[in-house]
């Protein structure tokens, strides 16, 4: 299944990377749990070597994966991490990154306790404002790191208005495309350079692998950070792309579901008079709204809001309180989650930053699943119940 550009989004998640296995007509990508390949005479082989270079299962997932992204390469990580560490590797002492200041904590711990020791220097910026990206590049300025919606002010840059800073001074954009996944939001189609996901999250969908992936539609930058993958070898493991490429084939049914439960429950916390701030993109009065809806094709299952006086203990008591909404980081699977950030996902963000950045004590985060709606705000409304007198 070469060609399916002029497919829907539905028939592409369905079939992106997959072909019946040649030797059995196997309709699924058999799992090919194998570290080395058999050769019939030296450097006479199957296009198959040894698999920290390349494994059949990991191939089809990350041809699907490119294949959503809109993009022509894929490579899958062994995390998301992983995946970011790869990108910043292509980098060299002295170089320069503009990352957004409102990023996964994950991502900025690697970039501040990693990457900045090996002489790398990172300047945070508010991504929202393309013009504050524009004057804080130097000539030393290699790539640009921003996520979309970020976590969690859900927040939203202009890809495209970023692109056209970064493309004529060929500094590479890379868009962690986490939070929107290629069913939401193709960062390739809106001039990025390259893609990243912590497939964790959406992408595998139901809770039970960690990995990340990078897309880009540039050869050059394919050849360097396939080199990285195969020279430092945090490769994603058979089993899992087997795991991933079963989550690909019902993203678009998940997200479609995750938007129409988001959007219910967004309006409904928004109109709830125990609950203060309600933070989507969806929202006419959300700041990032215009850009959102230009280049997203939906808003997701991400919300955050702020319980009325922001009170620390009864925010902690509401996240305990909640039956089907499972108290934990992470997020995008079947299944709710809600968190409290200030203390669990950003807890090692200082406190006056979290306050200039809005995450108060009395804010939470919720990762809207694939249950019935009416079931969630019932498990919303019992708990603010219990929590907020
Ligand atoms: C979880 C997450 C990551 C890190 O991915 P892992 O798979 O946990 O390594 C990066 N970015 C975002 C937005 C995330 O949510």
């Amino acid at each position: 299944m070469n060609e399916l550009k002029h497919l829907g989004k539905g028939t592409r998640a369905v079939h992106a990377g997959v072909e019946p296995d040649p030797s059995t007509g196997a309709i699924m990508t058999p799992i090919f749990q194998t570290s080395t390949y058999v050769q019939e005479a030296v450097g006479v082989h199957k296009g198959w070597e040894y698999s920290r270079s390349h494994n059949p299962t990991r191939a089809a997932l990350e041809s699907a994966f490119a294949e959503l992204e809109n993009g022509k390469y894929g490579l899958a990580f062994a995390s998301g991490l992983a995946a970011i560490d790869a990108v910043l590797k292509t980098l060299k002492p002295g170089d320069e990154v503009i990352a957004g200041q409102d990023l996964y904590g994950g991502t900025a711990r690697l970039f501040r306790t990693n990457h900045a020791p090996m002489g790398i220097v990172f300047h945070f910026v508010d991504t929202q404002k393309p013009e504050l990206v524009e004057s804080a590049i130097t000539d030393k300025t290699k790539l640009v790191w921003l996520e979309s919606p970020t976590n969690p002010l859900m927040q939203i840059t202009d890809i495209a208005a970023v692109a056209k800073i970064t493309k004529p001074r060929g500094i590479w954009l890379a868009v962690d495309n986490t939070f929107a996944s290629p069913m939401l939001q193709r960062p390739l189609e809106h001039g990025a350079d390259i893609v990243m996901h912590s497939v964790t999250k959406y992408l595998g969908g139901h809770s039970d692998v960690v990995m990340g992936a990078l897309i880009t539609e540039d050869e050059q930058i394919d050849a360097q950070l396939r080199t990285i993958q195969n020279n430092c070898g945090a490769i994603a493991q058979p089993f899992d792309s087997f795991l991933v490429l079963r989550g690909l084939k019902t993203l678009h049914l998940r997200i479609e579901r995750h938007c129409q439960n988001g959007r219910k429950i967004a309006h409904w916390l928004q109109s709830h008079p125990k609950i203060g701030k309600v933070y989507w993109p969806g929202f006419e009065t959300h700041p990032g709204h215009e850009v959102a809806k230009k280049q997203m094709d939906d808003f997701g299952g991400m919300i955050a809001f702020e319980i009325h006086g922001n009170n620390l203990e009864q925010a902690k008591k509401l996240v305990a309180s909640t039956q089907l909404f499972a108290l934990a980081e992470s997020l995008g699977g079947v299944e709710s989650l809600i968190e409290h950030p200030a203390a669990m996902t950003h807890a090692s963000v200082p406190a006056e930053i979290r306050a200039q950045l809005g995450i108060s004590d009395g804010f939470i985060r919720i990762s809207v699943g694939v249950e019935d709606a009416d079931d969630l705000i019932a498990d919303l409304e019992q708990a603010i119940s219990i929590a907020v007198q």
